[in-house]
């Protein structure tokens, strides 16, 4: 068994009087699809965000590739955060006044990339993602499994290597949320990346190779025969 690369451990987190968490620890390894499962308002965006280094944990750690996230200062923290890390949340993702090639080279760009190599790099990610044909469309313009592709393909355009995907497929039927999993998680297979999927669906889950439950703030690990 290989390190694990992302490790939390006793996570804490309170949101005034609201105990989010209280003592969640899970970990992915490289390549490895972990779901989060657990009713609503048990505590799994929050560490989801907790995990990402988005929000800090009360008490508790994160450890990322060896370094403690949950140590680091805001602006390092966020600088791994745009290099190593990639996301997708249930909508409202995309930036409505680009069309959706412009919205899966945007990390590029800000990264400093060339306006044409970004564009055909998004192309191709557009393409991988059975999306090529809405390139030059706003996402206003495009179906809500199309716009959740363009989403996946934004993610990982930049080769992150851990997704994070916060009920991705939340807003849309079980047919489009299936097929967004299926590209999802075989284009992450493909690059290596590692994926944390948060989601309620068992359907969804079954993409996982592992599952975490979160109930109360609390994380149970469950292997997989
Ligand atoms: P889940 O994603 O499992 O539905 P969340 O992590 O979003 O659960 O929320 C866990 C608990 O923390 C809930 O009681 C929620 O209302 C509360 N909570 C989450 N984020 C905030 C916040 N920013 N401010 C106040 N309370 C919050
Ligand atoms: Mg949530």
């Amino acid at each position: 068994m290989t390190e694990p690369l992302l490790v939390a451990t006793d996570v804490v987190k309170s949101f005034g009087p609201t105990k989010a968490l209280d003592g969640a620890s899970m970990s992915v390894r490289r390549g490895e699809v972990v779901a989060v499962m657990g009713p609503s308002g048990s505590g799994k965006s929050t560490l989801l965000h907790c995990i990402a280094g988005i929000i800090q944990p009360d008490s508790g750690t994160v450890t990322y590739a060896g370094q403690e996230l949950s140590a680091m200062p805001d602006g390092p923290r966020s600088a791994l955060r745009r290099t190593d890390f990639g996301f997708v949340f249930q909508f409202g993702q995309l930036v409505p006044e680009l069309t959706c090639l412009e919205n899966v080279a945007l990390p590029m760009r800000l990264g400093g990339t060339r306006r044409k190599v970004a564009d055909a790099k998004a192309r191709e990610w557009l393409d991988r993602l059975e999306v090529g044909d809405v390139a030059d469309k706003r996402p206003g313009e495009v179906s809500g499994g199309q716009g959740q592709r363009v989403a996946v393909a934004r993610a990982l355009v930049t080769g992150p290597s851990v997704v994070f995907a916060d009920e991705p497929t939340g807003a849309l039927d079980s047919l489009n949320g299936e097929h967004v999993m299926r590209l999802l998680t075989s284009a992450a297979k493909d690059t290596g990346a590692a994926v944390i999927l948060v989601t309620h669906e068992p359907r969804v889950a079954a993409y996982s190779d592992r599952e975490v439950v979160v109930r109360d703030g609390h994380t149970r690990q469950v292997e997989f025969a």
